[in-house]
């Protein structure tokens, strides 16, 4: 099974506020940048789950409406703020605030859930999200990564236990470069490498394979900022302007399903369990 997902939020969500000014955060680039990715996947009937911020569904409620109804809607957060940056407390509010606005403005709760940046510190962080109601967390790596650490062995999906209560865990793929685990199959690496390899990495997943895909990603005209970290200029503006074709391709050579369907498919007694 091969699973889209889409982080929905503003071009400039994980650039960081330290390297933005005002007048980059007036430029508003949601709307146009979510109905360009929706034709694309529209144009091969795929199906995706949308991770939408809380923030971004108060300010286009009518856009997040209408999203809910022909998508899977889960949650990322209300303002985008990498989980490390937060404390226990700031986390679950962050969380619930964003489900009780997406509950308000979509008429269901999400029971879904993915961190800003995958960013989860450590255990702590994981026991805040049984509080929150959330069922299936789709945020964990079998990687250490620019913002989040490595919490699990494998890539595939498995339930996080904690006092005889579970949560179902479908983690993002990770991809093999030069024997080694490294990096996403989704976002930058999506933009970075050649569609040839990302095409390999999906087909060598059949069994259970997750991308994710921003908005911005299909947005090669957006603003680019100066004094950004190479590192983080790389992984912001790579192959932006190839991406949308890139994406056609993609959702067309793979039948893509969105998070509730694939956890339909996997049988939930056969997977790993890891115990807080
Ligand atoms: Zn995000």
């Amino acid at each position: 099974m091969h699973i889209l997902t889409v982080d929905v939020e503003e071009w400039y969500h994980l650039l960081g506020v330290e390297y933005l000014n005002d007048e980059d955060i007036q430029d508003r680039r949601m709307e146009s940048n979510l109905d360009r990715l929706l034709k694309v996947l529209e144009e091969h009937g795929a199906r995706a789950t949308f991770f939408v911020l809380g923030s971004v569904a108060e300010e286009y409620p009518d856009m997040v409406r209408k999203l809910a109804e022909r998508y899977e809607v889960g949650s990322h957060g209300y303002r985008h703020r990498l989980l490390g940056d937060m404390g226990l407390k700031d986390f679950e509010k962050d969380v619930m605030h964003s489900m009780e606005v997406l509950e308000r403005i979509c008429g269901k709760r999400p029971i879904r859930y993915r961190a800003p940046g995958f960013s989860f510190p450590d255990e702590d962080y994981l026991r805040v999200l049984f509080d929150c109601g959330v069922e299936t967390d789709c945020s964990l790596a079998a990687i250490n990564h620019p913002y989040g650490r490595k919490m699990l062995k494998g890539d595939g999906p498995c339930l996080i236990e904690q006092g005889g209560r579970y949560i179902r865990e479908m983690p993002p793929t990770t991809i093999s470069l030069l024997g080694r685990r490294a990096g996403f199959l989704g976002g930058g690496y999506f933009r970075l490498f050649p569609y040839m390899l990302t095409r390999r990495w999906t087909e060598q997943n059949r069994d259970y394979s997750m991308t994710y895909i921003h908005p911005r990603d299909v947005d090669a005209g957006q603003p680019r900022i100066k004094g950004l970290p190479p590192l983080r200029r790389l992984r912001s503006y790579v192959g932006l302007k190839g991406a949308e074709r890139k994406l056609r391709r993609y959702v067309g050579d793979f039948d893509f399903v969105d998070v509730a369907t694939a956890e339909g498919m996997i049988d939930w007694d056969r997977v790993p369990v890891v115990r807080l």
